[in-house]
């Protein structure tokens, strides 16, 4: 598929008989395949979900999407209103927004739909807030600002004030809604004229991005006292989970919700209109576990130790896929440093340089990685210092083969340095030699052994994904 060359890192040999996908720009840190994956997963959907970057040719990122027959795509920034130039149909709901963040693929090309003023409307009804009659206030007025304000109209709120930095952009929204539904209720105001709006008790929803990055302050308004008006404060934003408006609304008493549940929401939406099915509430919960863990718990990474042949990259693809992880392979990062294969450096400069070589890379990478499958070459363990490293990088896999299973798999040629030359019996004996050293050294490195030898690789890296509880398993 064409479309491939556009898939990042870890997503470009994954192999399914359907696909979905994201694109945008940058997408490289995307939550989304956790939700599309597990779905996938626990309705026994054999369909993947890459992220695509594309940096240009949007329409001809489209078309080859659907001549590859993709069934649905994701629209990030900085696409979601250029997209709508390649579609052969737009929702009408989208159309009013003026952004779409959902292809549905139908025979000549995509349907956009924009299921973010659902995600973020549906993540309110869960927690318990009602826009029926509410009065909101709304604080910026980019992109997604736009589904908030269509979101306030369409589920009955009373009133709804917009304050942006650039009154035009509010104007523009306030116009544009008001117009469609036919109505006068959304009043725009310049951040300087925030003490205009009534005193009372609001569903605040902080839509700019203000809050994203450290060091970040509240949002447009500096008097602390106008968020005392805000009974409800909502943040779009959900990395980091608090903002210092989320924070403030909490210490005058309010209740906070950051924007996890809007983007699970809007993701379960897309996933139910690609594949016309209902996704359980018990499910939903679980995905929401799983994100909140990648995107608060920065210590879980995922290690993977075991002899040559048991798996650990094809696995850690696939963990990385599933968890939404980043995937590095130790071998890999050495022979690019190198400029050869594994084998020629063993051949050209010995194994005690290559064994080098391992640990000032575990030292380099201590306490940089988080949310990363790490797989390891097959000797690394076997150094004292090595083992200590890799134990303080993040919970360490061992992938257990026996003698045979591992002689299956390796005696098919593999280019692996130790083994080159060998056949038969000879290759046998040197697998139960170092199998036997080595698997002592394995066992006490490992928090946890997977008996790899009856199950496929696929099956190991769930085994490892619900262990890690980052999986959502669908029990009912
Ligand atoms: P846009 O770039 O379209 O809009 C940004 C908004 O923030 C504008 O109102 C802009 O004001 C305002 N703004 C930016 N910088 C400042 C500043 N320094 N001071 C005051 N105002 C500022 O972004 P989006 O609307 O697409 O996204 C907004 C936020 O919502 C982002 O943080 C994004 O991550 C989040 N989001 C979350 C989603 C989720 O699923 N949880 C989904 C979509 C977005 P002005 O008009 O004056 O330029």
């Amino acid at each position: 598929m064409e479309i491939m060359k556009y898939a990042i890192e870890g997503y470009r040999d994954v192999e399914a008989l359907e696909y979905l996908g994201i694109f945008g720009n940058p997408i490289k840190h995307t939550l989304s395949p956790i939700i599309h994956n597990t779905i996938s997963r626990n309705l026994n959907k054999n369909m993947r979900y890459i992220p695509f970057q594309i940096t240009d040719n949007l329409g001809d990122a489209v078309k080859m999407a659907h001549d590859a027959g993709i069934v649905g795509l994701n629209i990030t920034v900085p696409y979601k209103q250029q997209v709508m130039e390649y579609l052969v149909d737009i929702d009408e709901a989208a159309k009013v927004i003026g952004a779409v963040n959902t292809l549905v693929r139908c025979n000549k090309g995509y349907k956009g739909y924009n299921t973010d003023m659902y995600g973020l409307a549906k993540s309110l009804v869960s927690e318990g807030v009602k826009l029926e009659g509410a009065k909101v206030i709304m604080l910026g007025a980019g992109g997604a600002a736009r589904a908030v304000a269509y979101m306030c109209l369409k589920y009955g709120a009373d009133r709804v004030y917009i304050v942006n930095r650039t009154f035009e952009n509010a104007k523009n929204i306030a116009d544009d809604m008001n117009a469609a539904f036919d109505c006068d209720k959304i009043i725009p105001l310049s951040a300087s004229d925030y003490y205009i709006i009534p005193n009372g008790r609001y569903i605040m929803i902080q839509c700019t991005s203000v809050g994203l990055h450290e060091g970040d302050g509240l949002p447009l308004i500096s008097d602390e006292s106008f968020f005392e008006k805000a009974e409800i404060g909502v943040d779009l934003i959900y990395n980091p989970a608090k903002t210092p408006f989320l924070k403030l609304v909490e210490e005058n008493g309010g209740k906070a919700i950051n924007g996890l549940g809007m983007l699970l929401h809007q993701g379960v939406k897309a996933y139910e209109l690609w594949n016309d099915v209902e996704i359980s509430e018990k499910l939903i919960k679980n995905i929401y576990k799983a994100l909140c863990r990648v995107s608060y718990d920065n210590t879980d990474n995922i290690v993977l130790v075991g002899y040559m042949g048991c798996g650990k990259s094809t696995v850690g693809r696939f963990l990385s896929m599933a968890c939404g992880y980043d995937f590095i392979d130790t071998d890999e990062i050495i022979e690019k440093r190198e400029g050869m294969s594994t084998s020629d450096i063993f051949s050209n400069k010995g194994e005690e340089y290559f064994r080098k070589l391992e640990t000032e890379l575990l030292r380099e990478l201590k306490g940089k990685l988080k949310n990363t499958v790490i797989a390891t070459g097959g000797g690394m363990p076997v150094k004292e210092e090595n083992r200590a490293l890799l134990k303080e990088l993040g919970k360490v896999f061992y992938l257990k083969a026996s003698l045979d299973t591992t002689y299956q798999r390796v005696s098919g040629g593999t280019g692996r340095p130790l083994l080159d030359d060998l056949d038969g019996n000879s290759l046998y004996n040197k697998i139960k030699e170092m199998t036997a050293i080595r698997t002592p050294i394995y066992t006490e490195v490992a928090d946890e052994i997977i008996d790899t030898n009856e199950i496929s690789e696929y099956e190991v890296h769930k085994v490892i994904a619900a262990s890690m509880s980052s999986y959502a398993k669908d029990v009912e």
